[in-house]
């Protein structure tokens, strides 16, 4: 499978968009499409080594802390998915978007006062991690939509300062969430701690994997693992990740104080 994308310099819907005021250099553009290419052909790579079938494994763009015309430039290529982790500023994005049909994911963490709004605007969310959370986006799924879809966090690094669920805590929930109408639990996420080598890295992602092959069934199919960032990728496509969560080898290093 090739994987190759073309950008054709002349279309620039972004700066349009921004009213032919275009913050984005030629620098930036030629960067980030370079690093987008590099990041597909990882992917691409990774799952020839691991023996999965190519294009098994998609590809979120993190996009946190981005501008909306950086996220166009993507969208311009035909990427379609992308993650945001704080609610204000990927509405924001998220309206000045609006049209070029994206397909939105929350993976941030989730406070109970913004659980409307995430299950008004997006169609997944990775960061679930209670059944009080589950139950509310549920509760506030609009009913023209589809059910929201779900992915149910586990710490599976047992950091305290880590968002998730345990794995004992998961299993009393599991059932409860499964039941909720307007959500689809379609399998569970995790963001592993930083691994001092290559085989450290593959001991949490090995266990959320085991994790997600004891929960299944066949009424509830768990067709999704989200693993894998900007580190860990191949490691995590080497231990069957569906959809690895890619920011900073896309976008490069974030600045947090713009
Ligand atoms: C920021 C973030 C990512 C992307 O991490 P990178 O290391 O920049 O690739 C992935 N998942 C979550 C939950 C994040 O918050």
């Amino acid at each position: 499978m090739q994987h190759s994308i073309k950008f054709n310099r002349t279309t620039r819907p972004s700066a349009q968009f921004f009213n032919g005021v275009s913050s984005v250099t030629d620098q930036t553009r030629n960067s980030l499409l370079q690093h987008y290419q590099r990041v597909l052909n990882r992917i691409h790579q990774a799952e020839k080594a691991a023996k999965r079938t190519p294009g098994s494994v998609k590809l979120l763009a993190v996009s946190k802390t981005r501008s909306a015309e950086e996220i166009g430039l993507l969208a311009d290529l035909g990427h379609q998915r992308f993650g945001e982790n704080y609610l204000q500023e990927a509405l924001t994005k998220i309206e000045q978007l609006r049209g070029k049909g994206l397909e939105w994911h929350f993976i941030g963490r989730i406070q109970s006062n913004k659980t409307r709004a995430i299950a008004e605007n997006f169609t997944w969310v990775h960061s679930v991690a209670s059944l009080k959370h589950a139950t509310r986006l549920s509760d506030q799924r609009p009913s023209d939509l589809p059910p929201l879809n779900i992915c149910l966090q586990v710490n599976s690094s047992g950091e305290s300062s880590k968002d998730g669920y345990s794995e004992e805590r998961l299993r009393e929930q599991f059932e409860a969430c499964t039941a909720l109408p307007n959500v689809r639990i379609r399998g569970l996420m995790t963001i592993p701690a930083p691994a001092a080598d290559e085989a450290a890295k593959h001991t949490p992602l090995k266990r959320l994997r085991l994790l997600r092959d004891e929960l299944k069934s066949a009424k509830i199919p768990l067709d999704t693992l989200s693993m894998g960032m900007s580190d860990d990728l191949e490691a995590a496509i080497a231990e069957g990740t569906t959809i690895v969560r890619i920011g900073t080898a896309i976008f490069g290093p974030r600045q947090y104080n713009q």
